[in-house]
């Protein structure tokens, strides 16, 4: 039996298998729907976040917010998780060997919640899930098969936000790939919704002046 996310959670609290430990406020494992189809993947806390022990609480969270909305779903809907679960100090990238160490409970979370679509944001979160080092701004506006998942990569908020905001281009474009999130996600429900309504036990038969379309 696998542990339950929140047991991970909770030994994730105390981890000290990277230098960022020692930085942190506290360990920001991740929030949302434990069973999510929709998972999100951010690349690390930032200062509120590292105060608050919640992911994506700040201004990039605040736009993160934004788009799930606009396509009609809440934060307790889906679940957001970082590459790295402590904030690497004044911001700065993680380090590839603290990724390296933080990759065990990203790799954990992942297969306890199952997800059905990985939306990637940014470089580091793309990076870790499609294995790549092609850039995001190459990669987005395209969809994914991972281990049977749907992956999207986009633009990280921050990014976005530093690029101009609303009105400029890349905004539009991560409105556009929240679009196709939406899509997958429907797409998905009406496979399920399809393969849950069996077929009729036996053919309808139809007398001669009863065909269909006639009444
Ligand atoms: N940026 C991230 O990548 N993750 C957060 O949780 C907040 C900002």
């Amino acid at each position: 039996m696998m542990r339950s996310l929140s047991e991970a959670a909770a030994e994730a609290a105390t981890c000290t298998r990277c230098r960022l430990a020692g930085g942190r406020t506290q360990v920001v494992y991740g929030v949302g729907n434990p069973t999510a189809d929709l998972l999100f993947i951010g690349e690390g806390p930032g200062f509120h976040e590292d105060r608050q022990g919640e992911p994506f609480v700040g201004a990039a969270g605040q736009l993160l917010n934004r788009m799930l909305g606009e396509i009609g779903l809440r934060r307790e809907d889906v679940y957001i998780a970082n590459v790295v679960k402590c904030r690497p100090p004044g911001n700065r990238d993680p380090m590839p060997d603290e990724i390296e160490a933080c990759t065990p409970w990203l790799v954990e979370q992942i297969s306890l919640i199952q997800p059905r679509v990985i939306v990637t944001l940014g470089n580091f979160a793309t990076k870790f899930v499609l294995n790549t080092s092609t850039g995001i701004t190459r990669l987005r506006g395209q969809t994914f098969t991972w281990h049977g998942r749907t992956v999207i990569p986009t633009f990280h908020p921050a990014a976005i936000l530093r690029g101009g905001g609303e009105g400029s281009r890349q905004f539009e474009e991560l409105r556009a790939d929240f679009g196709t999130v939406r899509a997958t996600l429907d797409d998905l429900e009406r496979r399920a919704k399809e393969a849950t309504e069996a077929p009729p036990d036996e053919p309808i038969a139809l007398g001669e002046d009863e065909q269909l379309g006639l009444f």
